[in-house]
């Protein structure tokens, strides 16, 4: 579903909510009745929520602001003894 802008010669701008590619070039005003003509806007396709959406926000965000570090993060340098005692006897490179 995509939002198309609508305006009104008496009641000025209002939303339709329509499948894409569906829109007219006019629709009926929901408050007068008369013929309004379509408004030509960018698509305001509906946005991912959730954890995607926030994903997809910094994703977008860092293409413009990239985080700056001013020192290496602290942390464990060395990742984590292995859970398993099997995996010491691993060959080493
Ligand atoms: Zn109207």
């Amino acid at each position: 579903m995509a939002i198309y802008q609508y305006r009104c010669a008496e009641c000025g701008p209002f939303d339709v909510s329509r499948p894409i590619g569906t829109a007219g070039s006019s629709e009926t005003c929901a408050s007068c009745g008369a013929e309004a003509s379509r408004v030509f806007t960018p698509p305001r396709v509906g946005r991912a929520s959730g954890s995607l959406g926030r994903a997809l926000e910094a994703q977008e965000a860092s293409a413009h602001e990239p985080r700056v570090v001013r020192r290496v993060p602290e942390g464990p340098r060395r990742p984590a003894a292995p859970a398993d005692p099997r995996h010491r006897r691993l060959p080493r490179p």
